[in-house]
């Protein structure tokens, strides 16, 4: 049998750090990460044949459960015709005419292959249609790996930059400081006065890359108003909150309306995608009908618009109510479970999705967020799996319930973490 050991340290000799993803390193929880052999539903097993239930479902990407039947389906008889063509298909008409009915703010839809292609054209976008240059970001927020929003971007990039960096810095080695220096980087939560600079503010409309952080009453209202008054665009990036916490998405659930939005994860229903949408008088900027340039040998593929089209099949008005349902359980079971055991936890929900912080307090922005302690959340992951229940390996990520998370896994999930917070509360 081939173990989680030997793998990574086959894979750290062929593969920087082992993954091709930073957080699923385990660096900052330790310990040797789990290769997955073979996932279903709310379920994943590693190669040495060990059962986890899954909370991390592909950082959402997945909301059906692993390997849907309808989705595995749909992906098995798309590859029969053909992988890639370069040439246009009737199902991203479909994917893009579903968009636009699910989000009307999406008159027109474009497909890329990731949700950071997604943030950086939205970008481009912007920046092309109103002729300004300086962009505005939240701290905390993170919106994939393009070098101009790299800056304060939490996720795994919290763990590179451990002090609070002013604007202009970059979050990465090798982001020139130009490329971030129309950056503005400002707090979460507070509505920032702008000029006539600024071409655009994105925002995450439920922050769940610094663990959840839900906006506050007026907040997203707010950058409206805002952005209005000085002629900048508005750009949601809901890569995790589209499709999953509302058939709308966050614009729906809070009712503002932006200029653009960034999809991702949920649409691509476990394949490579990302999508952007908004206004049709600012997508038909995008070649070929206008000057700002996107592309894509990818774009669209066969495989990625099947998956996608079949996740959303099965987000009807039922399934959200069973997520919103299935998210509170976890949320109550959990705070209920950890803090009867003596730990001090704050489990956030907003919608469909759930966080989990160490703290008296919970978090309202970046600085809150990364006041709360990783250590103790290290501690609790490795009990936690140990026990067979799966959450991502990083303090700043969210929890994704699903619609395989039936109320007996989730009782299970709640039960061991009692049993794990016990373990953990007895060792500090
Ligand atoms: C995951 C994520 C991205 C980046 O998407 P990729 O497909 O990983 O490139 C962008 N924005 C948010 C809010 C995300 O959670």
């Amino acid at each position: 049998m081939t173990t989680n050991s030997e793998l990574f340290e086959r894979a750290q000799r062929v593969i920087p750090g082992g993954v091709n993803s930073p957080v699923r390193a385990f660096g900052s929880v330790g310990g040797t990460p789990y290769f997955v052999a073979r996932a279903e539903g709310a379920r994943v097993w590693d190669v040495e044949g060990t059962e986890y239930l899954d909370l991390v479902q592909s950082y959402g990407a997945i909301i059906g459960g692993h390997a849907h039947p309808k989705v595995i389906e749909a992906i098995r008889s798309a590859a029969l015709d053909g992988t890639s063509y370069g040439a246009p298909t009737e199902r991203e008409v479909l994917v893009a005419e579903a968009v636009s009915e699910r989000v009307p703010s999406c008159e027109k839809v474009r497909m890329v292959s990731s949700g950071t292609e997604a943030t950086m054209t939205a970008l481009r976008l912007a920046r092309g249609a109103t002729g300004r240059t300086k962009v505005v970001k939240f701290a905390g927020n993170y919106h994939g790996h393009g070098d101009a929003l790299l800056a304060e971007s939490g996720s795994a990039v919290a763990h590179l930059d451990p002090v609070h960096s002013p604007d202009g810095v970059p979050g990465s080695a090798g982001v020139p400081p130009t490329a971030v220096a129309e950056t503005l980087v400002v707090p979460y939560n507070q509505v920032p006065t702008l000029d006539d600079t600024v071409a655009c503010v994105i925002v995450e409309p439920i922050a769940a890359n610094m663990g959840l952080v839900a906006p506050v009453p007026g907040f997203l209202a707010g950058l409206r108003t805002e952005c209005d008054r000085v002629g900048a665009l508005l750009i949601f990036d809901e890569v995790i909150t589209g499709f999953r916490v509302a058939r709308g998405g966050a614009q729906a659930t809070f009712e503002v309306r932006p200029d653009l939005t960034c999809f991702g994860k949920v649409i691509g229903g476990g394949l490579n995608v990302g999508a952007f949408g908004g206004r049709a008088d600012l997508m038909d900027l995008l070649a070929p009908l206008g000057p700002v340039y996107q592309a894509g040998t990818l774009s669209g593929n066969p495989l990625a618009t099947a998956a996608g089209l079949a996740a959303l099949d099965l987000l009807d008005d039922g399934a959200y109510e069973q997520l919103t349902g299935t998210a509170a359980r976890l949320a109550d079971g959990l705070a209920q479970a950890l803090q009867g055991a003596g730990l001090t936890v704050q489990v956030p929900r907003a919608g469909t999705l759930v966080g989990l912080f160490f703290g008296t307090e919970l978090p309202v922005d970046y600085a809150g967020a990364r006041g709360t302690d990783e250590a103790a959340y290290a501690a609790l992951f490795h009990a936690l799996l140990s026990r067979g229940v799966a959450l991502a390996p990083g303090a700043y990520e969210v929890l994704f319930p699903g619609l395989a998370h039936t109320d007996a896994v989730v009782d299970e999930i709640v039960e061991r973490a009692g049993a794990a917070a016990i373990a953990v509360a007895g060792a500090g």
